[in-house]
C-alpha cells in the first residue's frame, strides 16, 4: 500500500484535510502544537486504499523544534515507510509565506501535490490566488480545496493518483540562485550525509548549515557533520558571509520573483487585528489576561470540587463491592486497597485535569493562547523562559505529566529542558490533598494573621506562591548555569480568532487526558501495589499474644477497635515500617519521625499516596482517606514521650516545604526520561529537587527551633 504524507506550516488545516480524507476525527486546533505526534489513516481512492500520515506543522525543513523534527523524520523516513509523495497543505490566505515550505520540499527532490486549503476563506476575503498561475510557476499539481466545505477533494484524489503513478509529475527544481561560495560549502558537506539522492543530500546539507551549531542537539546529525558545520560556519563568518541570509534570502528572492501574491481586495484578518489592538495592549491586554487566569483558577479549585468528591465516592463504593465479591484474604486486600485504591488515588484528580484541559483547549481553539504567549514573553524571557513555556507551566498546576508533554511546542531543546525542569515545582493537584491534611492537622485552626486572615488559609496561599516562585527561580538559575544558551526571539503566528468548537475542544481534552492516564496510571498502579505489599507483609506473627487473648473475650464493638489495633501492629512490623525507621536518621533533622518516613516512602510513587499511607500507619485501615477528619485528629493528638505535641506547626511547615520541593513522583520522572530521551535529566531532576527539599526543610525546621518555635 502506498504511503503519502500531509505536511505544511502549522495551522493550515492539515488535520482538517486529514479528517476529510480518512473519515477520522483527529484533533484540530487554532494553536501550534496540537498535532505533535504523527497520525495515520486510510484514504479510499478509486484505484485502491492508500495510507495517509498527518505530520506536525513545520515552517522549515531545517528542523529546530521537536514538532518540526517529528515532521521531517516522517517525511524523510528510510525504506518503504517513506511517503511516496507529500501533499503540502497551504493556507490560501497566506499563500506566499506558505510556499516557502513547498519550495524546500521541491529542492529536496520530494514529489509534491499542493492542496490550496482554506480556499473558502480566501474567496471570502476577495483574495483567492490564481491557481493555474501558481501551478505553472511551481511546476507541480496545485488543487484548490476547502476542508470546511469539502470542495475539491475529488480533484485532489485524481492529482495524487497521477503523481503516485508517475512521481516525476510531482517533482520540480526551483531555480534558487545561491552564491557560489555557498554551493561549495554544500558540496563539501553533502557527501557526509545519508540521503537517497544527490539533490536530497544537498538540501540536507543546507538544513544542517542553518540549524546545527546553536547549542541544540539535533537528532540524526553525526558528530562528524556537526564539527564540519562548525568549521564551515567559522570560515564563512571569517569571510564576512552570513550563511543564514544567503540560504534563506536566495529562496525568498525566487519566491518573490514569482509574484504570486493575489491582489488584495479586502484587508484580511481585519476583525482579528481590531480585536488584537485591545488584547495585545500592554495595560488592557494584561488586565484581560489576569482576569482570564483568575476565572481559570476559580474554575479549577472551586468548580471541580463536587466532581472530585463524586469520584472519591465511586472508588470507595468499588472497593466495597470488591470486598463483597472476593473471599476475605490477601487477594481481596490487594484488589480493594492496592488496585482500586491505587487507581482511585490517581483518578480523583481527573475531574480537575479534564476541566483544565477543557478550558485550555477552549482558549487555544479561540486563538487567544497565542496572544498569551506573546503577552507573557517579555516577563518570561527575563527569567530565562520562552513565551510558549507559559501553557506548560500553567498546566503544571494540574499535573506535571501532561505539562511536560506540552513542552513539545518549544522550538529548542534547551528551552524545553529549562521548562521541563521548572514545571515539577508547580503546585500540582496531588500536592493539594497533602497540604490540606497537613494544614488541618498541624497548623492552629482558630488563629488569624493581622487579626482577620486565618492562618490556615494564608498557609495554603503561601504554598501556591512559594511553588510559582521556586519554579521561576529554578528556571532562572538553570537557564544561566547548567542550561546556558543563546536567547532566541519568539516567532509566533498569531492565528485569526475563531469561535471555539465544542466537539474539537472536548476531543482534545479527552486525548490529553488519555495520555495522562496511560502515562501516570501505569506507574502509579505498579507503585501502589509494591507499596501495598511493603506495608502488608510479613503477615505471620504480627499480632501479639496479648491482643490475641483480648480478641477472644471481646464484644462486637471492642472487636472493631481491636482489629484496628491489630492492623496497626502488623504495620509496625512490616517491611515498609522498617524502611521508615531506616531513613529516620536522615529525616529527623527535618522534624520528621519514622511514621512520616513511611509516608514519604509511599509518597515517592505519587504524593497523594502519603495520605493513605499515613492512614494505614495510624491503624485506621483502608478508610483513612474517607475519614480524613479522623486521621487529622489522630495526628493532632499524637504526643511525644515528654507529652509535647509530636507534630507542632513547625513540623507541618517543614513537611509542606519538603513536599513543595521534592521530586516525589515516579510519573514525572518517567515522562522526563521519555521526553528528553536520556536518563541524565530525570536523574538530575530527582537529585536536584531532593537535595533542595532536604536543605529547605532543614533550614525551616532548625531555623524555626533556633527562633524558639516548635
Ligand atoms: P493544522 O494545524 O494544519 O493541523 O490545522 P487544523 O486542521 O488543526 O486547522 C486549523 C484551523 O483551521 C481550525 O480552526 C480549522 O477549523 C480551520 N480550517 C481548516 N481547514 C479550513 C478550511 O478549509 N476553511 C476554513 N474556513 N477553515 C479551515
Ligand atoms: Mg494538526
Amino acid at each position: 500500500m502506498s504511503v503519502i504524507a500531509l505536511a505544511g506550516n502549522p495551522n493550515t488545516g492539515k488535520t482538517s484535510v486529514f479528517n476529510r480524507l480518512t473519515g477520522s476525527s483527529s484533533r484540530v486546533g487554532n494553536y501550534p502544537g496540537v498535532t505533535v505526534e504523527r497520525e495515520s489513516g486510510r484514504w479510499k481512492l478509486p484505484t485502491g486504499e492508500i495510507e495517509v500520515l498527518d505530520v506536525p506543522g513545520a515552517y522549515s525543513l531545517a528542523a529546530r523544534s521537536e514538532e518540526e523534527q517529528i515532521a521531517v523524520r516522517a517525511l524523510f523516513e528510510r525504506g518503504d515507510k517513506r511517503p511516496a509523495l507529500v501533499v503540502v497543505v497551504v493556507d490560501a490566505t497566506q499563500l506566499v509565506r506558505n510556499l516557502y515550505f513547498v519550495a524546500q520540499l521541491l529542492e529536496a527532490d520530494v514529489p509534491v501535490v499542493v492542496a490550496l486549503n482554506l480556499i473558502d476563506a480566501a474567496r471570502a476575503l476577495g483574495a483567492a490566488p490564481d491557481t493555474a498561475r501558481v501551478e505553472k510557476a511551481l511546476g507541480v499539481p496545485v488543487v484548490e480545496v476547502s476542508a470546511r466545505t469539502g470542495e475539491g477533494f475529488e480533484a485532489l484524489g485524481a492529482r495524487v493518483q497521477e503523481v503516485l503513478a508517475d512521481p516525476a509529475k510531482g517533482r520540480a527544481s526551483p531555480a534558487f540562485h545561491y552564491p557560489a561560495a555557498l554551493e561549495a560549502d554544500a558540496a563539501r558537506l553533502s557527501p557526509k550525509l545519508v540521503a537517497s539522492s544527490p539533490r536530497e543530500a544537498r538540501a540536507m546539507a543546507l538544513w544542517a548549515l542553518l540549524s546545527v551549531g546553536e547549542g541544540d542537539e539535533l537528532t540524526g546529525v553525526t558528530r562528524e557533520v556537526r564539527s564540519e558545520v562548525k568549521e564551515i560556519r567559522a570560515g564563512a563568518a571569517a569571510a564576512g558571509r552570513d550563511l543564514d541570509s544567503e540560504i534563506i534570502g536566495s529562496r525568498w528572492a525566487w519566491l518573490d520573483g514569482l509574484a504570486l501574491a493575489p491582489a488584495r481586495v479586502a484587508e484580511p484578518r481585519s476583525a482579528t487585528e481590531r480585536i488584537d489592538r485591545w488584547v495585545l495592549h500592554p495595560v488592557l491586554g494584561t488586565a484581560l489576561f489576569l482576569a482570564v487566569m483568575g476565572i481559570l483558577f476559580q474554575a479549577l479549585f472551586s468548580w471541580s470540587e463536587p466532581l472530585i468528591t463524586g469520584t472519591e465516592k465511586v472508588f470507595d463504593w468499588l472497593g466495597a463491592v470488591a470486598r463483597l465479591l472476593l473471599p476475605a484474604g490477601v487477594a481481596a486486600d490487594l484488589v480493594a486497597d492496592g488496585v482500586i485504591g491505587g487507581v482511585g488515588s490517581v483518578l480523583v484528580f481527573l475531574p480537575q485535569i479534564l476541566l483544565l484541559f477543557f478550558l485550555l483547549g477552549f482558549l487555544e481553539d479561540s486563538g487567544y493562547m497565542s496572544r498569551v504567549a506573546f503577552l507573557v514573553d517579555r516577563g518570561m524571557r527575563a527569567i530565562g523562559l520562552h513565551g510558549r513555556a507559559f501553557v506548560p507551566m500553567l498546566s503544571g498546576y494540574a499535573c506535571a505529566v501532561p505539562a511536560i508533554m506540552a513542552t513539545r511546542t518549544l522550538e529548542r531543546r534547551r528551552d524545553r529542558l529549562v521548562t521541563m525542569l521548572a514545571v515539577p515545582f508547580m503546585t500540582c493537584s496531588a500536592r493539594l490533598p497533602v497540604y490540606t491534611l497537613v494544614i488541618a492537622a498541624m497548623l492552629p485552626p482558630r488563629r488569624y494573621l493581622l487579626g482577620f486572615v486565618p492562618v490556615q488559609v494564608a498557609a495554603m496561599v503561601a504554598m501556591y506562591l512559594f511553588s510559582a516562585f521556586c519554579a521561576l527561580a529554578s528556571a532562572a538559575i538553570l537557564g544561566r548555569t547548567v542550561l546556558k544558551g543563546p536567547r532566541v526571539p519568539l516567532l509566533l503566528e498569531l492565528p485569526p480568532y475563531r469561535l471555539p468548537r465544542l466537539a474539537v475542544v472536548t476531543r482534545q481534552m479527552w486525548l490529553r487526558a488519555k495520555s495522562f492516564l496511560s502515562e501516570a496510571g501505569r506507574v502509579i498502579l505498579a507503585c501502589t501495589i509494591v507499596l501495598w505489599a511493603l506495608l502488608y507483609f510479613p503477615r505471620g506473627a504480627a499480632v501479639s499474644a496479648e491482643l490475641a487473648v483480648a480478641r477472644e473475650k471481646a464484644t462486637v464493638e471492642q472487636l472493631a477497635a481491636l482489629e484496628m489495633q491489630a492492623s496497626a501492629e502488623r504495620l509496625r512490623a512490616s517491611y515498609g515500617a522498617k524502611l521508615g525507621r531506616l531513613i529516620e536518621p536522615v529525616i529527623a533533622p527535618l522534624g520528621f519521625d519514622w511514621k512520616i518516613g513511611v509516608g514519604l516512602v509511599g509518597a515517592f510513587a505519587a504524593r497523594e499516596v502519603f495520605i493513605s499511607t499515613l492512614g494505614v500507619v495510624y491503624g485506621l485501615g483502608k478508610d483513612a482517606e474517607e475519614s480524613g477528619g479522623l486521621l487529622r485528629d489522630r495526628i493532632r493528638a499524637e504526643r511525644r514521650l515528654d507529652g509535647a505535641p509530636a507534630y507542632p506547626p513547625l513540623v507541618g511547615l517543614s513537611l509542606m516545604v519538603f513536599f513543595a520541593l521534592s521530586a516525589q513522583c515516579m510519573s514525572t520522572l518517567a515522562v522526563v526520561r521519555r521526553e528528553s530521551r536520556s536518563w541524565k535529566w530525570p536523574a538530575f531532576l530527582f537529585s536536584y529537587m531532593t537535595v533542595l527539599a532536604w536543605l529547605a526543610s532543614f533550614a525551616v525546621y532548625q531555623g524555626g527551633r533556633a527562633l524558639g518555635f516548635g
